[in-house]
């Protein structure tokens, strides 16, 4: 859906269709010239960033697998606490490979930071950040991200996989969610 079509639902609008597409093009190229030699393993998270591997593995020109993981953050509301556990793991064997994550956003970093070193505990050659989101002024641990699309603001935001309480991952632009939503 557009983000047109719940207006009412959002305070404001982040970023259209065209502007994520965009810069997961300049991302693309970036990625392609640094891994000319040996495509990367795409690692998703789900389920948050569907959209992203989705776009981002279609725009680009190498062959690279797709694997999944699913964790749950424990912690209450729209905030994570870091406790991760494992819901659904890697097919994949890492030994050796060259891994790239594909996240959706960037929040407190604790999520993320506890996945990079559970991945680079199962020797993987190397272990990358690409996310479309980070939220700065939210960070508490810092993360490397080796390829980032926006810096946004501490607000909850939706859309483009990113969801409260399993709605508006369709949407195809981000948006702000409006506090009526969840008040
Ligand atoms: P972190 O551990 O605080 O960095 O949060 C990680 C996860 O929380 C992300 O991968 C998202 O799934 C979710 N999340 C964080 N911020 C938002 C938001 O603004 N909207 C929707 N989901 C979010
Ligand atoms: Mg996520």
């Amino acid at each position: 859906m557009e983000l047109n079509d719940v207006a009412g639902d959002l305070k404001e609008v982040l970023l259209t269709e065209p502007q994520i597409h965009e810069k997961i093009a300049e991302l693309c190229r970036r990625i392609e010239a640094d891994y000319a030699d040996e495509p990367p393993l795409l690692v998703g998270v789900l389920k948050g960033a569907v959209m992203v591997m989705a776009d981002l593995s279609r725009e680009l020109k190498l062959d690279a697998p797709q694997d999944w993981m699913a964790v749950s953050s424990y912690g209450s509301g729209t905030k994570s606490s870091g406790v991760v556990r494992i819901l659904k793991d890697l097919d994949a064997d890492l030994t050796g490979r060259k891994v790239l994550i594909v996240e959706d956003i960037i929040d407190s970093g604790l999520t993320l930071s506890w996945l990079l070193g559970n991945l680079r505990s199962r020797g993987a050659a190397s272990v990358e950040v690409c996310a479309l989101l980070r939220k700065p002024d939210a960070a508490k641990v810092q993360i490397d991200v080796r390829y980032l699309g926006f810096d946004i603001p501490d607000e909850f935001v939706v859309g483009y996989g990113l969801d409260y309480a399993e709605r508006y991952r369709n949407l195809r632009g981000v948006g702000i969610l409006a506090p009526h939503v969840y008040s």
